[in-house]
């Protein structure tokens, strides 16, 4: 009812009351005309003007926002946040309760978020610059790190967002190592070079000396050539990552090729490759990568095994749907702490080692690069004393129907 609505019907009811007592005062044939005249007057007055018909309704008023709407509201986010009134926690979703324990409702906000950062931004009347965040490392897990924001609300209490920022921090530092590993292992031979250049200006009449140093020279340039070219076949398969390679590859034939292709580069060495072949499918890959894979797998079991040795290459059918690769080799192997890490750029055992049979330190981080690719899984297993089995899983580019695991 609209509140014009009230006035108009006691009007209307006066008229009714008005008219009846004339009605009844004339009782005569008038009474029937007047009582009728009323009625008309009366509905006359009681209903609405036509403008007021047609008039939009109001639109309904907004449900009140009660506290339980607000806890399903941080509910549903999937990152840590509290509501905190009089500096107590007056909610906290899942992911606070998760990181921050059950016990949480109702504490002490203080001692809820034990960190001191936290503390002290929380307690300070200061809301600071809106938004900004404060860092808190070690909350949760000794390493992991977050970001905390607080915000006032308009009936006096606060809300607290904590974002994980451990992954974003740990791939910052992953950059700033890699570029500064990056430059040194360039700076390295360049200044190498430079200082033979020097020495060459003032030497250069000595022909023995002058082919020493060419000759040092040289390596040093074929070494910053080998590291620009693996930094080069990184950046290329991290740029590939998400397009999964489609060519049909035969991996009995790819090995072939690669074994003469370092035939030709150490002979003595390539000798000791055993080759451990089974009837296996073709693979879904690229035949680029998947001959880099070889040669750094194939090659560093040459380099790092011990000289005379075998070097035992297998090709064998994994399940019906993978093909396995394992590359074996007799060697000193690799103490059981260095394995996690031996994918990491520029991560070597034995730096000097490394340096002198040739090494980038990038080999099996591109290895690891080129499996992610394909959808394959790499193992690398050792046993210090008696050697080194990398393992590598390639789909299959059909499935061979039968086929048993091996
Ligand atoms: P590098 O160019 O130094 O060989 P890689 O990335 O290929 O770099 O390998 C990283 C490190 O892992 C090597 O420096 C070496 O210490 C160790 N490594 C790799 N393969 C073997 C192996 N078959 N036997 C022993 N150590 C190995």
């Amino acid at each position: 009812m609209s509140s014009l609505s009230i006035p108009r019907t006691l009007v209307a009811l006066a008229v009714i009351l008005v008219t009846a007592i004339a009605a009844w005062a004339t009782a005569g044939i008038e009474a029937g005309g007047i009582a009728l005249i009323g009625a008309g007057l009366a509905a006359l007055i009681a209903s609405p003007p036509p403008e007021e018909l047609v008039a939009p309704a109001a639109p309904p008023a907004p449900p009140e926002r009660t506290e339980t709407s607000a806890r399903e509201a941080i509910e549903a986010i999937f990152e840590p946040v509290l509501l905190i009134e009089a500096n107590r926690v007056a909610a906290a979703n899942r992911a606070a309760r998760t990181l921050l324990g059950e016990h949480i409702l109702g504490e002490d906000v203080r001692v809820a978020i034990r960190h001191p950062a936290a503390a002290e931004r929380l307690l300070s009347s200061d809301e600071g610059t809106p938004g900004a965040p404060v860092h808190l490392v070690g909350l949760g897990t000794l390493d992991q790190r977050w970001e905390m924001r607080v915000r006032a609300m308009a009936d006096g209490g606060r809300i607290v967002h904590l974002s994980d920022r451990t992954g974003a921090h740990a791939a910052d530092r992953i950059r700033i190592d890699f570029v500064a590993n990056a430059s040194h292992e360039l700076r390295t031979p360049l200044a190498s070079i430079l200082g033979f250049i020097e020495t060459l200006e003032d030497a250069a009449d000595d022909p023995e000396t002058r082919a020493r140093f060419l000759a040092v020279m040289g390596k040093e340039a074929r070494r910053m050539q080998r590291l620009i070219d693996d930094l080069m076949s990184l950046s290329r398969i991290e740029a590939e990552k998400y397009r999964a390679p489609d060519d049909r590859v035969d991996l009995v034939q790819l090995f072939a090729q690669v074994r003469d292709e370092l035939s030709a580069l150490a002979p003595a060495r390539a000798a000791a490759i055993v080759a451990d072949l089974g009837d296996v499918p073709a693979v879904r890959g690229d035949r680029v990568q998947l001959s880099q894979l070889f040669h750094n797998v194939v090659g560093n079991a040459m380099k790092y095994g011990r000289p005379g040795q075998p070097v035992t290459v297998g090709l064998h059918a994994a399940g019906t749907a993978m093909v396995r690769l394992t590359v074996r080799d007799v060697s000193e192997g690799i103490a059981p702490e260095h394995l996690p890490r031996l994918t990491e750029r520029f991560y070597r055992v034995d730096s000097s080692r490394s340096r002198a049979a040739g090494g980038t330190g990038l080999g099996l981080a591109i290895v690891k690069h080129i499996v992610e690719r394909h959808r394959g899984r790499l193992d690398i297993a050792s046993v210090v004393g008696t050697g080194t089995t990398v393992t590598v899983l390639l789909p299959a580019a059909t499935e061979i129907p039968g086929a048993l695991s091996s």
